[in-house]
């Protein structure tokens, strides 16, 4: 391990481009260590993190709370597959189904296997409860979606990076547009088959999308009018980066089936989760579904860790505060730019529009100038940067990397 200490950055690269597949495109920068809302390289030049790894480190990085969870179940007992019962299980379920308010919870670890997870009891529930026909059902989806990786998933996504002879797809997705609650009637109104309806409260991969105010309760009411799940995925949205806890919490909307993930461990373990009320949850019987490490002694103490240090630290109220700070600050200087278009998000998840044509690389430049101002972001879909710090960030700390942030956005105007 001692020739690996002493690694460059360029070396530490270079190995990553030799024997590592290269299915990411990262940013130039080799972090070795992480605390709060900074990270290290590993020349020991200190960063604000401005992505927080998709929003899976909300309670910031390596938080003392969680890493000591961790610690303390991994001298303990780290895994017993589902075989048997383990004595954190139960207790984490109880715990993060009173904190979001549902009857049950079912473990997975990753945000894809979650999202697979909730699809398969949708179906389920559309042929054992609704009563629609074998291999008939559907379930909406919307377009420039994201939700994982699986071949299931990029089945009904509109990228063509992500599906590009990956064929053949499964069946049985109805892509609308998103935010438009017309085409949400209409596909319901026309498609008796339908068993839920699949939406991320805020599009983050495909650019901070933040849907008109209304679409997401209304959006609801439809499904139930319809009898459809109202699906929701928070795996990036959810664990306070948005302002509320969960971001359908802005409209008052409890789904019929929340997915969970990232920040649900804090960014320290693999842990994701679906939850739902009996009337859909009990469609799932033994050996329906299942994961070797969902639910492990590990991940349950982590959970139990991340979401009281949410609660604990009042993350939800600090990311709606320094997120509307954010915004105003950034809102006064755009409106005498040239290089930026637009801010907008919710909370503490944000993104500016560059003023560029999508295929340019100027965003990609900023990002490379921020980077060598101390502050770590990166660009979505070419022209597109989003800004998501972990939510422990201070009122101080935010007005240093507004000034990194309008600093560079000068030099390119
Ligand atoms: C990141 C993400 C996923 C996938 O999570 P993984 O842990 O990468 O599999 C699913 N949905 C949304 C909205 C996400 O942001």
């Amino acid at each position: 391990m001692a020739i690996l200490n002493q690694l460059t950055s360029q070396q530490a690269i270079d190995l990553e481009n030799k024997y590592g597949a290269h299915n990411y495109h990262p940013l130039p920068v080799v972090l070795s260590r992480g605390e709060g809302v900074f990270v290290w390289d590993i020349d020991g030049k200190q960063y604000y993190d401005f992505l927080s790894a998709y929003s899976a480190v909300n309670q910031g990085h390596c938080h003392p709370k969680i890493v000591n969870a961790m610690v303390q179940q991994a001298q303990t007992l780290t895994l017993t597959s589902r075989a048997f019962h383990n004595n954190m299980l139960g207790k984490y379920e109880k715990f993060a189904c009173e904190f979001f308010g549902f009857d049950k919870l079912l473990p997975m670890n990753t945000g894809a296997e979650a999202v697979e997870t909730a699809l398969k009891l949708c179906r389920k529930w559309a042929y054992e409860v609704k009563g629609i026909d074998e291999n008939e059902a559907e379930i909406i989806v919307c377009e420039n979606n994201f939700h994982g990786r699986t071949t299931t998933i990029i089945s009904f996504s509109n990228d063509p990076v992500a599906r590009e002879n990956f064929g053949p797809f499964t069946n049985g997705f109805l892509k609308i547009e998103y935010n438009n609650l017309e085409a949400l009637e209409n596909t319901l109104k026309n498609n008796p088959n339908v068993g839920g309806f699949l939406v991320e409260p805020i599009q983050g991969e495909a650019g901070v999308y933040v849907p008109s105010s209304g679409y997401l309760a209304k959006a609801k009411a439809l499904c139930e009018q319809y009898n459809v799940l109202f699906i929701a995925d928070e795996v990036q949205t959810g664990i306070a980066r948005t302002g509320q806890l969960l971001a359908v919490n802005h409209e008052n909307v409890t789904p019929d089936i929340l997915i969970l993930g990232k920040a649900l461990s804090g960014g320290v373990y693999p842990v994701s989760a679906v939850l739902a009320n009996n009337t859909v949850m009990d469609v799932i019987k033994p050996g329906n579904h299942g994961s070797t490490f969902g639910g492990n002694p590990v991940a349950a103490a982590v959970a139990i860790a991340a979401l009281t240090v949410v609660k604990e630290e009042q993350l939800s109220d600090n990311a709606e505060t320094l997120g509307k700070l954010f915004r105003s600050e950034l809102n006064t200087y755009i409106k005498t730019s040239n290089i930026a278009k637009l801010v907008r998000g919710k909370g503490l998840l944000n993104a500016i529009v560059i003023n560029d044509d999508e295929e340019s690389d100027t965003a990609w430049n900023i990002c490379l100038a921020l980077r060598d101002n101390g502050l770590l972001a990166k660009p979505t879909h070419g022209n597109i940067i989003r800004f998501a710090p972990p939510l422990v960030i201070n009122e101080n700390q935010l007005l240093d990397c507004v000034r990194i942030i309008i600093k560079i956005l000068k030099q390119f105007e």
